[in-house]
């Protein structure tokens, strides 16, 4: 049976040591998470797994990795200093604090539109407009929440609500020994930003031509109002982005095949089930998107909720953060709304031999979560599987593809108190180490059965198990079974005698 709700991913989590919660001893750090001994190795897989196909196999991109501490220019040119906010609404006598979209998203569609008719208008169904509205006039908004009779999740009553505000996301943090209001600079929210002002760098070194990419992943820090739902939305995020430059005129079509083609790596290199994957076109957009659509993954509790972001970000950043705006071609909404630049030392144009001119590349920017990927691997891969129903014996099992599990391979030995067995299986596990080159384990801190079930909960694929037979030691006298291990399949269970000189042949054939 599938996971039916995060808590049961949670639990796994902490209990085989995949995540657990940020400074945990001291009580925790809201909105931070670290990855434990099998989360690493899962969330450095998928990343890979990324990297893989998003750069080295194409021909036309390059990979980066850029500072987390940011000039505030960048932030500034960006549009970030001034936009980068989410809505907040408190609440007086709870004193708990929401987002205020997903406040509204939890009322009932009568108490949204109770909301509506007292602020006088009819409500939108695209949240995001609605609250734009709403934002517009904040202390009416506030009087329409108390009419609605607005509740509040935590003590299921009407609240006590204050106006609703905006909230700037970004941290700020002190840079060098003098503390005042100069010397500060941003941890990045987005690794976007540090591929469009590298843009130049990047194109003078490589001497790419349109159409190119720039892919980068790292950390990201949001001071979310309202950090839930594990590793879904934290403040301290990693991401995995590609600000992909065409010329003006090809973005649309790009921008649809980007959208099919990560679609079809959630499903076909993460493993998602393609049913449980939709799409969401956004109505209202961020200042610099002509169109963003977002790949959504239905998660236990959850349903379905943002994975990645695909937006045509148009020739927003490029012009914004270029010197001399009026000597540029840009396109009229990013004329029209651009900050005129008084910082940047450089334009950031393409040459266009063809035409001759300098032009500003559009950008289509598919922007996905690493710990929102991870916890969509996991849900997906969690399995309570019945394996007697008399015995009321249930096995949770990870059915991870192969090329993400943390461990690919474990060995076991049937008998720890037998130096000969154990000795071989230190050997099978060394020399498997050595030409796999990925994670294999020896394990034997416990009794095989009890080892089997750990690691299908860690999602390893094959056991190996070195016994009697495998040092021709066997009960009935017989030597045929010398110099074979017993591999067993994870998502099977099925054993299979395999003879150590074919093991690493078999565990490569099925390890891709
Ligand atoms: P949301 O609407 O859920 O707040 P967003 O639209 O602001 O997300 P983007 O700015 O498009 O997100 O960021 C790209 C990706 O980074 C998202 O699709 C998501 O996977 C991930 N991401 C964004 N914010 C968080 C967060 N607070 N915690 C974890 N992952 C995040």
């Amino acid at each position: 049976m599938p996971a039916t709700s995060l808590d049961q991913i949670i639990s796994l989590c902490k209990r085989r040591g995949f995540i657990f919660p940020g400074s945990e001893i001291y009580g925790g750090l809201q909105g931070t998470y670290d990855y434990g001994p099998l989360g690493v190795e899962l969330k450095n897989n998928l990343k890979r797994l990324w990297w893989k196909h998003n750069v080295y196999e194409r021909d036309d991109m390059e990979g980066i990795e850029t500072a987390l501490l940011t000039n505030r220019y960048v932030l500034r040119y960006s549009g970030h200093e001034k936009g980068f906010t989410d809505p907040l609404v408190d609440n007086k006598t709870t004193k708990k604090r929401y987002r205020f979209d997903h406040l509204l998203k939890e009322q009932t569609p009568e108490t949204l539109d109770a909301i509506a008719a007292s602020f006088g208008i009819t409500r939108d169904p695209d949240m995001d407009i609605f609250v734009e509205a709403l934002l517009s006039d904040p202390s009416k908004a506030q009087t329409a929440l108390k009419a609605a009779k607005v509740v509040d999740a935590l003590d299921g009553k009407p609240g006590d609500w204050t106006e609703p505000r905006t909230f700037n996301l970004m941290f700020k943090t002190q840079v060098g020994p003098v503390n005042d209001d100069e010397n500060f600079a941003y941890l990045r929210p987005e690794t976007a930003q540090g591929m469009f002002v590298n843009f130049k760098n990047v194109l003078d070194s490589t001497n790419r031509k349109l159409p190119f990419g720039i892919a980068q992943q790292g950390k990201s820090f949001r001071n979310e109002i309202t950090p839930k739902n594990f590793i879904f939305r934290v403040r301290e995020l990693e991401q995995m982005e590609i600000e992909y430059f065409v010329k003006p005129g090809e973005d649309e079509k790009v921008h649809d095949e980007w959208i099919q083609d990560h679609i079809d790596w959630w499903v076909n290199v993460v493993g998602l089930d393609r049913a449980k994957i939709d799409l969401f076109e956004h109505v209202k957009l961020a200042h610099y998107s002509k169109r963003t659509v977002d790949i959504l993954y239905n998660y236990p509790t959850l349903g379905f909720d943002e994975l990645e972001g695909i937006a045509n970000r148009t020739d927003w950043d490029l012009g914004s953060h270029s010197r001399q705006q009026d000597t540029l071609t840009l396109s009229d909404n990013t004329r029209e709304k651009v900050m005129p630049n008084e910082h940047s030392v450089e334009k950031l144009t393409y040459f266009d031999h063809e035409t001759n001119k300098h032009i500003v590349p559009f950008v289509i920017e598919p922007a996905a979560g690493v710990d929102r990927g991870v916890l969509a691997a996991l849900c997906e891969a969690y399995d309570e599987e019945v394996v007697n129903a008399e015995k009321n014996d249930i096995r949770v099992v990870l059915r991870l593809k192969p090329a993400l599990a943390p461990i690919k391979v474990a060995v076991l030995p049937l008998a720890k108190n037998k130096p000969d067995i154990v000795n071989k299986a230190k050997a099978i596990k060394k020399d498997l180490q050595n030409q796999l080159g990925m994670r294999v384990v020896y394990d034997d801190t416990a009794a095989i059965g009890k080892l089997y079930r750990r690691q299908d909960e860690a999602g390893t694929p094959f056991c190996v198990t070195v016994d009697y037979d495998t040092l021709g030691q066997s009960k009935d006298g017989g030597t045929e079974l010398l110099d074979t291990v017993t591999v067993r399949d994870r998502d099977s269970m099925a054993q299979e005698r395999i003879a150590i000189a074919d093991l690493l042949g078999y565990l490569r054939a099925r390890l891709v």
